[in-house]
Parts: structure tokens; sequence; C-alpha cells
């Protein structure tokens, strides 16, 4: 919509309205004048006809229309006045201006009817005779017999229009004057109005900018410094509310940015409204691009896009679980989900909120709790079985033959060891676990060497049995934070493992260094190796590569568990260098304290 300029909105009614007074006083004023004039005329022109009046009575009581006629024409000439006398019929009988018998019967005319009824009435005409406009007037001649003549009078009035029209013209340039002085006005005041309208105009769109630092002036008239004055008070309270959800805001992002859960707004239409960096992080996103897309093209999970669906037609709370393989690292986690429909002051649904938590270390604890339980009960279980199938072939009658009695006895008797290799070190690595966990570990700085030397001793009957030999290289300097128990009993499992795997007559070194901030320990022997595939699983509990083997060897398969955790609770961890059929390098690091 096309909008004027204010002057232009002033200047035409201002002007419409000072015209049409101007006019209207004009027209009073010059009816007034005319009419004044036309009276004023009229009486004159009576009294004219009243002083022509006898000596006309004259003439016609002696019927002289000759003398008449001279007379009418002298008296008109002189009196700058028409004189003509009718006769009751309507004929002339003498006029000032003309010749009688050339002029047709006024009868008709209206002064002259009026005469004749015995009035006397003034009227203006065109005269065709004298080409402009005439006041006529005639009056009765009484006094002549029972005959009526009447006598006309008659006079221009020209000089009366000519008047006014030169008061017409006067008021015409009036009229000119008034227009440029009301136009000129009509600018000031535009001027004086809009000036404080448009400073107020920028001021206003000043603060539509967000900048609400300068004030307005309140100047001009009182309702345009009132406005100034509102729009003042108005900016007050839009700065302050707009602080106030900025700060709301900014903390809301920082709540946001903080939460260790992933957290997805979505509007009704699912698609993304925000999302924090760890929801990002968690769906491995990237949130400036997802933002404002819908939620089937943002995150490739149709488990999660269910859920915000099922989010945004819920009216309860709801909760959920899924797995995806969406992370950065392709493997398979699991996620716990809460959604709830987000409303505004009207109750309107305006969303959703996904909150989003990662729950897979749980469930992979709760998974490695399942395994262990079905793991210790296998191994309990084949020793157990054994122990309960020989008991039973003794009760059978096998008793009764002392030599299979001795040799299932002996069975028995190896299997309950079995038994007790195994709870000895599941009571060993729970109880390294729990120490840990709660922090009883003691470590103290103590040198190394008397501690593998004390390892090396235990293993040695071991070693002898199976003609191996165990060779110590540590400087009695090298110094670590150790429980020498513990220390010892993660040594010994390790140098029990390297007798065990490598065969008769094999050579074992226990080396000590200190290299690149960090205390090393390594047995290496030269015996079966690892397969680089089992490498990674032999820490876990229960784990052998060759059970069979294992279990020949008197092996629980919980060794080198205990050797990590043993090492964790010194703040250290174990390394594995192997090939098979070449041997194996077990390296503990510890850190050296400063
Ligand atoms: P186990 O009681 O069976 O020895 P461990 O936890 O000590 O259990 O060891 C797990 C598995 O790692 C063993 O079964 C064995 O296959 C392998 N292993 C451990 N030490 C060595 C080694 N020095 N040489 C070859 N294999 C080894």
């Amino acid at each position: 919509m096309h909008h004027k300029r204010l002057i232009w909105q002033l200047y035409p009614s201002q002007l419409l309205i000072t015209l049409a007074a101007l006019l209207a006083f004009t027209w009073y004023g010059t009816s007034s004048i005319r009419s004044f004039q036309l009276s004023e005329t009229a009486i004159g022109l009576e009294a004219r006809a009243h002083l022509v009046a006898s000596s006309v009575l004259g003439y016609l009581e002696h019927d002289d229309l000759k003398g008449l006629e001279a007379f009418c024409r002298e008296a008109g000439k002189k009196s700058l006045t028409r004189l003509t006398v009718i006769a009751p019929d309507g004929k002339i009988l003498a006029d000032s201006d003309e010749d009688p018998a050339r002029m047709e019967n006024h009868n008709d005319r209206p002064e002259i009817i009026a005469a004749f009824a015995g009035k006397i009435v003034p009227t203006l005409r065109f005269s065709q005779t004298l080409q402009q406009n005439l006041m006529y007037m005639a009056i009765p001649l009484d006094g002549h017999g029972n005959r009526k003549d009447v006598l006309r009078v008659a006079i221009p009035v020209t000089t009366i229009d000519k008047a006014l029209s030169a008061i017409y013209q006067k008021i015409l340039w009036g009229c000119l004057v008034v227009a440029v002085i009301a136009a000129l006005a009509a600018w000031f005041i535009a001027r004086r109005i809009s000036k404080p309208l448009e400073q107020m105009k920028l001021g206003a769109e000043r603060f539509a900018m967000g900048d609400f630092a300068g004030r307005m002036q309140a100047e001009g008239a009182e309702e345009v410094a009132g406005l100034a004055r509102a729009l003042n008070e108005m900016a007050v309270q839009l700065d302050g509310r707009i602080q106030t959800i900025v700060r709301q805001h900014s903390q809301l992002q920082a709540v946001f940015a903080s939460m260790v859960e992933g957290v997805i707004t979505v509007d009704t239409e699912e698609r993304v409204l925000d999302v924090n960096q760890s929801g990002a992080q968690l769906l491995n996103v990237d949130p400036e691009k997802i933002r404002g897309k819908s939620i089937l093209l943002a995150v490739r999970n149709t488990h999660l896009q269910n859920f915000v669906k099922n989010a945004l037609a819920s009216a309860s709370p709801m909760e959920g679980e899924f797995s995806s393989r969406m992370g950065a690292d392709g493997q398979e986690k699991y996620f716990y989900a809460h959604g709830a429909r987000l409303q505004d002051s009207q109750g309107h649904i305006t969303g959703a909120l996904i909150v989003i938590n990662d729950v897979t270390s749980l469930r992979r604890l709760e998974s490695m709790r399942r395994d262990f339980v079905a793991n210790v009960s296998h191994e309990l279980k084949t020793p157990i079985t054994s122990i309960e199938g020989f008991a039973e072939t003794l009760l059978d009658g096998a008793l009764d033959e002392p030599e299979d009695a001795r040799r299932f006895v002996e069975i028995i008797g190896k299997q309950a060891a079995r038994l007790h290799a195994i709870v000895e070190d599941l009571l060993a690595l729970s109880r390294v676990e729990q120490e840990a966990k709660r922090e009883e570990i003691v470590l103290q700085e103590l040198p190394i060497a008397e501690v593998l030397q004390s390892a090396i001793q235990t293993c040695s009957s071991r070693a002898e049995k199976e003609n191996v030999s165990i060779s110590l290289a540590c400087a009695p300097t090298i110094t670590a934070g150790i429980n020498p128990a513990l220390f010892e009993q993660a040594v010994v499992n390790l140098l029990d493992n390297a007798v065990k795997y490598s065969g008769k007559g094999s050579e074992i070194k226990v080396e000590a260094e200190i290299k690149a901030g960090e205390v090393l320990i390594r047995v290496c022997d030269n015996g079966v190796g690892i397969a680089s595939q089992d490498i990674f699983r032999i820490f876990e509990r229960f784990y052998r590569v060759d059970k069979a083997r294992s279990a020949k060897l008197g092996g629980t398969g919980l060794g080198l568990s205990i050797v990590k955790h043993i090492v964790q609770a010194h703040h250290g961890r174990v390394s594995v260098e192997s090939s098979p059929g070449k041997g194996s390098i077990f390296t503990i690091h510890l850190p050296v304290r400063s």
C-alpha cells in the first residue's frame, strides 16, 4: 500500500476548508452588497419617478404628446435615466431613448402590470433596446381624468455589476494568496508534526534492531511527546525482557551443553530443533547439519525414529531402549531413551523432548556378569562331575579292586585339587578387585629385584621338574611403587605360564628396566607362543587357547586375569608380544613415581 506524505494529507484539506470559507464569505458578502446596492438604486429610482411624474402628468393633461416626448428626452438625458410613458392599453406614449412608434406594446412587462395594479415593483431585466442590464420601475399616474397612465423609469445597473466583478477579481487573487499561505502553513505544520515523528521512526528502527542504548527526545506536541515517552518505556521493558530471555537461553544452553545425556528436541513435524553436544556424539551426527532436518533424514536409526514418532503421539512420557551401530567406531551401542511432549504456555503441543542415555557399558557389564556365572558353573561342573562319577564307580564295586580303587581315588584327589585351584584363583581375583575398588592396596616404593627373586624361587621347583632355567636381569637400584605380595603373585603367575607353555629344557628370562617413564618387567620364554587372534582374549577370565592342554597342566584360565587386575591396582598395564612356535614376552608396565 502506498502511503502519502503528511503534507499531502494536510494541505488539500486545509486548502479546501480555507477556500470554502472564503467562497461562502464572498458569496454572502457580495450578495449582501448587491441587494443593498439594488435597494438603494430602487429608492433613488422611485424618487426620480415621483420627481418627473408631475411634469409628465401636465403634458398628458394637455394631450401634448410631442411636448411629453421632448421632456422625456431632455429629462432622461440629464438624469441619465430612461423615461417611458405608457398608456393604459400598453401603448408607448413617449420614451426618452427610442421612438415610441417603433416600440412594441408594453402590457406584458411585470413592472407595468404591477403599476396598473397600484404597486411599485422594481424589476431587473436585460434591455434589448439598450443592450444592457436595467432596473425598471413603474409608477401609476393619477389625476388625469379616469385614465391611468404609467410612468416607467429605468437606469442601467452595470455600475453595480462592474463594482461586483472588481470585488470578484480581488477575491480571486485573495484565493490564490490564501492557497499559497495555506500550502506554507500546511508544510510548516506537517514539518512540525513529521520531524519528531521521523526521529521517532529512526528510534523505533534502532529498537527493532535490538539497540536499546539511545532514548527518544520527548519533543513536539504533547501527543507526539507522549508517544516518545511510551516508546522509551517500551524499549526499557523490551530490553529487560530480552536480557532475561538471553540469560535464560544461555543458562539453558550451558545446562544442555554440560549434560552427559544426549538431548534432542523436535517439532510436531518431527524436525530437529536442537541437539546438544552429547546427543550429537552419541548419535554420531553434526549438530549444525541436522538442525531443521526431519529426524528421518537426520538420524539413520529406525528405532529412534519410531521412538520420536511415539513420543509425539503419546500424552504420557515414554521410555524405551534400542541399540545402534551409529557410533564412529561402528561398535554396537545400547541407548536408553526418555521422551515427553513439549507444551507451550497455552497448552499447545509444540514438539517433543528426547533424552538419551548411553547404557552400553552397563549392558556389557551385565552380559559379562552373566557370562562369568556361566563360565564359573561350567568350570566347576567338570571336576565335580568327575568326582561324582568316580565316587559312584567306587561305591558300585570298584572299592573291592584295590588297584582300580587307588587310581580312582587319585583321580578324585586331582579333581578336588583342581576345584581347590579354581576356587583359590577366584578368591584371589575377587580379593584383588575388591581391594583395588576400595583402594585398600598399599603401594610402597621398593626395589623390585628382591620380589622378582622371590617369585623365581617360588616357581623353581616346578621349573626344575621341567628342566627349565630361569635367569634374572634386574639392577638392584630399580624401584617401583608395589605391594610386594600382590606383585610377586603376578610375576609368579607369568613365570608359571612360561614354565607351563615352554618345552622341557627351555630358558626363561626375567628382565627389568626403566624406559620412557615406565618400569618395565619382562618375562620372556621360547615356548609355544600365542596366535594373534587369541592375544587380545587371553586376559579374559577362563579364556584358554588350548583348553585340554591348560587343564592337563593344571591351569584354571584365571592366571592372566589375576595378573591384569594386580597390575591395574598398581596403576600400570600388562602387554604381550608373541608369535606361535617362537615364544612370548609378557611385559608389566609400572609408572615411575616422581
Ligand atoms: P591358564 O591357567 O590356562 O594358564 P591363564 O589366564 O594364565 O590361564 O592363561 C590364559 C591362556 O593364555 C592360557 O590358557 C594359554 O593358552 C595362554 N598363555 C598364557 N601364558 C602363555 C605363555 N607364556 N605361552 C603361551 N601361551 C600362554
